[in-house]
């Protein structure tokens, strides 16, 4: 099958080299002309682990190929898979002016009945404005679907997630375009992930449904958390005990700095957006935005109070991606707390194994380093805030020996307090202020 893939982040070109993975032919088109160039030159935009490898052995047996001519590749193709961004816009309202356009231009170049398929992640009633505008931009009457197919998968995780969904969401109401897609996702049914047929609106609702919910999760593990800190329980043991329950399970409830990324923040918000838009007032939701925000500030006001201010003081920041394994800091928390340093006139230090030419971009008043230690030279402050394998093992004597100050805060509880204690730190953590 020949697929065209528009958009070529970290869903499109993750999802299209899969799909050529199995075998298909698939064209990965961006407006973004220098990431096209890259990619065509074998390097790899963004970090993912097993990406580079995968893309390198598709492109080897020409089953992928990257261009920024649309119509050549919409034109080959059966299916056409819109994934470029829907980032937050005014009022939490997705900003889709990038998807209609490429639907603009979908409509514009076809001359054959194809599959469009939306991978972003877009609000209920998206796919209906879709097909009005493709049907306007048609040169000619051609017969076209649509189907509501939203992505799952997690950066970091992002191939196994792409290969090994928990399930396949596929909204329309044309049995020819779901025939065509359950065709497409048959490699992934033969290891029996189960697909899920809907309407366009319903899957549209799914994947904030579900985003929500994970945030929801660690928003509300987090107030378990701060709860903790108050009444001297250990956060690390009610959210085991809370796991072993399998109505509950284990996932997303670590506590911490609070959720970020492209996805979670402007998702949630969107989904309180839709909800407004129809005179529904969805109060957890409006509460999970206002927990993370609050979240973020806890850890800000202990720092402060521990530094007695930020003004003249060196504060270091570990991990500055919003979670492991990725180089992405949209909306990372790490991000969020060295603004506010800044602002208050603290130095900031930071190191982060991939993200650090990201964070530079955003941030060019922090100073990188190339390793954690040297990032922590003459610190008030250690804030470990993103939990990258690495930082789970760190040297801390050694640590301790470069500070200035010996404050520590594992925000995300990486280190049993009285080992730290033991080394001479002041030790901060989310949760686990009153384990001995
Ligand atoms: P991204 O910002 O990494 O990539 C989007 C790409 O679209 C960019 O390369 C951009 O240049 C391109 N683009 C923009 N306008 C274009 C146009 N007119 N023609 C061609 N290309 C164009 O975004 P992403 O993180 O891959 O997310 C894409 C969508 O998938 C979003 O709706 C997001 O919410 C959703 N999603 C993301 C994730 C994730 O983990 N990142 C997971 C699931 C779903």
């Amino acid at each position: 099958m020949n697929i065209c893939m528009v958009g070529t982040g970290y869903v499109g070109l993750v999802a299209g080299t899969c799909l050529a993975d199995f075998g298909m032919n698939v064209t990965c088109v961006d407006i973004d002309k220098e990431k096209i160039d890259r990619l065509n030159r074998g390097e790899v935009p963004i970090y993912e682990i097993g990406l580079s490898e995968l893309i390198a052995r598709n492109v080897k047996l020409e089953r992928l190929r990257f261009s920024t001519g649309l119509a050549e590749a919409v034109d080959r193709s059966l299916v056409v898979f819109l994934a470029v961004g829907t980032p937050e816009g005014e009022g939490g309202r997705p900003d889709l002016r990038a998807l209609y356009e490429v639907a603009r231009q979908v409509g514009a170049c076809m001359t054959e009945y194809k599959v469009i398929a939306i991978k972003s992640t877009v609000p209920v009633g998206t796919s209906r404005e879709i097909r009005r505008i493709v049907r306007q931009s048609l040169k000619t009457p051609i017969d076209f679907d649509i189907v509501s197919n939203p992505e799952f998968l997690r950066e970091g995780a992002a191939i196994n997630d792409f290969l090994r969904p928990d399930r396949i969401i596929l909204g329309s109401d044309s049995e020819r375009a779901l025939a065509i897609m359950r065709d497409l996702y048959r490699p992934l049914y033969l290891l029996k992930k189960p697909i899920v047929s809907t309407s366009n609106e319903t899957a549209e609702l799914i994947k904030y449904a579900a985003n929500t919910m994970l945030a929801l999760r660690i928003s509300y593990i987090n107030e378990i958390a701060n709860l903790c800190d108050l009444v001297g329980a250990d956060v690390y043991d009610v959210a085991v005990a809370l796991g072993m329950d399998k109505r509950i399970g284990p996932k997303f409830l670590h506590p911490g700095p609070g959720f970020g990324g492209s996805c979670f923040p402007k998702d949630v918000k969107a989904l309180a957006h839709l909800a407004q838009e129809h005179d529904y007032e969805f109060r957890i939701v409006d509460a999970v935005v206002a927990v993370n925000a609050h979240q973020r500030e806890v850890i800000l006001n202990k720092s402060r109070q521990t530094l007695g201010g930020f003004q003249g003081k060196t504060v270091t920041i570990l991990g500055l991606s919003f979670k492991p394994d990725t180089d992405d800091t949209r909306e990372s928390p790490a991000i969020h707390m060295a603004q506010a340093l800044l602002r208050e006139g603290a130095a900031v230090q930071a190191y982060d194994p991939a993200a650090m030419n990201e964070a530079k971009r955003v941030l060019p008043q922090i100073k990188c380093d190339n390793n954690p230690y040297s990032a922590c030279e003459n610190s008030d402050l250690v804030m470990i805030v993103t939990e990258w394998n690495e930082f789970r093992d760190l040297d801390l004597a050694r640590v301790r020996t470069l500070v200035r100050t010996p404050n520590l805060y594992d925000t995300r509880n990486l280190y049993e307090p009285s080992q730290v204690r033991a080394l001479g730190f002041n030790y901060l953590c989310t949760g686990r202020s009153a384990v001995k």
